[in-house]
């Protein structure tokens, strides 16, 4: 039961997955018999302080007031909660319908690629582990480079009595393809289907090998690799990290750098679909796709300014499927 008039408010700004930090600000104030919940535009003006959270950088913040304090890796990877909040248990009563607890073990991680934002959230930090969701039948594990941490025994042993699927959101396939015992102690968890993510990222590094490595332990279908496309890559590359990986049995899933870029959105479309990549070609993919806004195109349904127009444009210079409008 609250007593106290104050009102906390909550914003979740992505409003896609369960929000950590907000579960755990209503935890925080819900002990001190505050209450906090979710506040929406219309009644902001209800809740003082006004929380907001986001993990996406593209999540629209337009409807965020300025009072409110923001925060998460779609503001700045570098904000932390106050020490005093961070270390509060989640309250999963903000999100009734979860049925899922979020772990994690380490903050941070110990290399440094340009693209990513998981070694600007701060220094590599070990972290006690938290209370799992009462209403929880599988763990999502937050951890960015889960055997970077020299307590990764532990960390597994933990796991693998927790007795429920696990997805592993980061696996660093160049560590664990070096560690029998690492590889061992994976297979012993339960693991959600694919719920193994891994990534081959920067297309300088040949990656086979350690996947080869990998393979020869743990089931294929279990992996699911992150593969970056359009940071420093060709298509050439993208395609044969792609291939190389299906070839294996592993899901490649694709990860656009500029997502509004026409080529990369469209890569990923193709191999972020089994259906598609498995049965049709990549060209004959980007063709029925070209067809049809070309077709949209005509019907000036694509104008100047869309994703798409750059490559009617293109079209239209070395005259393809009729060049000039009609
Ligand atoms: S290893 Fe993975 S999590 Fe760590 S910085 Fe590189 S991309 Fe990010």
């Amino acid at each position: 039961m609250t007593h106290s008039k104050m009102r906390v408010g909550l914003i979740d700004v992505d409003n896609r997955l369960p929000s950590l930090p907000l579960m755990k600000i209503k935890s925080y104030y819900s002990v001190r018999n505050i209450a906090a919940e979710f506040a929406y535009p219309l009644n902001y003006y209800e809740y003082d302080p006004l929380y907001a959270s986001a993990i996406f950088d593209f999540s629209d913040k337009e409807f965020v007031p300025r009072r409110a304090i923001a925060g998460g890796t779609g503001y700045d990877p570098a904000t932390r909660l106050p020490e005093e909040i961070e270390t509060c248990q989640p309250d999963y009563s903000l999100y009734p319908q979860c049925d899922f607890s979020y772990q994690r073990f380490t903050y941070g991680c110990t290399r440094k690629c340009g693209f990513c934002v998981a070694w600007k959230m701060g220094t590599f930090e070990e972290l006690a582990p938290m209370n799992l969701n009462p209403r929880g039948k599988s763990i999502y594990l937050l951890d960015n480079n889960f055997f970077a941490s020299e307590r990764w025994r532990e960390n597994i042993k933990i796991l693998i009595g927790y007795n429920q699927p696990v997805q592993f959101e980061g696996i660093d396939a160049r560590i664990v393809s070096q560690d029998d015992e690492m590889l061992h102690y994976l297979n012993q968890v339960k693991l959600k289907n694919h719920g193994l993510h891994m990534a081959w990222d920067t297309p300088g590094i040949d990656m086979e090998p350690d996947f080869k490595k990998i393979i020869e332990k743990i089931k294929p279908y279990k992996i699911t690799c992150y593969v970056l496309i359009g940071y420093f890559s060709t298509e050439e590359q993208d395609m044969h990290r792609v291939q190389t990986l299906d070839a294996l049995g592993i899901s490649p899933y694709v990860m656009p750098f500029n997502k509004s870029n026409y080529y990369q959105k469209t890569f990923a479309a193709w191999v972020n679909n089994p259906r598609l990549f498995k049965t049709i070609a990549w060209d004959t993919f980007l063709k029925n796709r070209q067809r049809k806004q070309i077709e949209r195109w005509k019907q000036n349904e694509i104008k100047q300014g869309d994703n798409a127009f750059p490559f009617i444009r293109e079209c239209q210079n070395k005259s393809l499927y009729g060049g000039q409008n009609e």
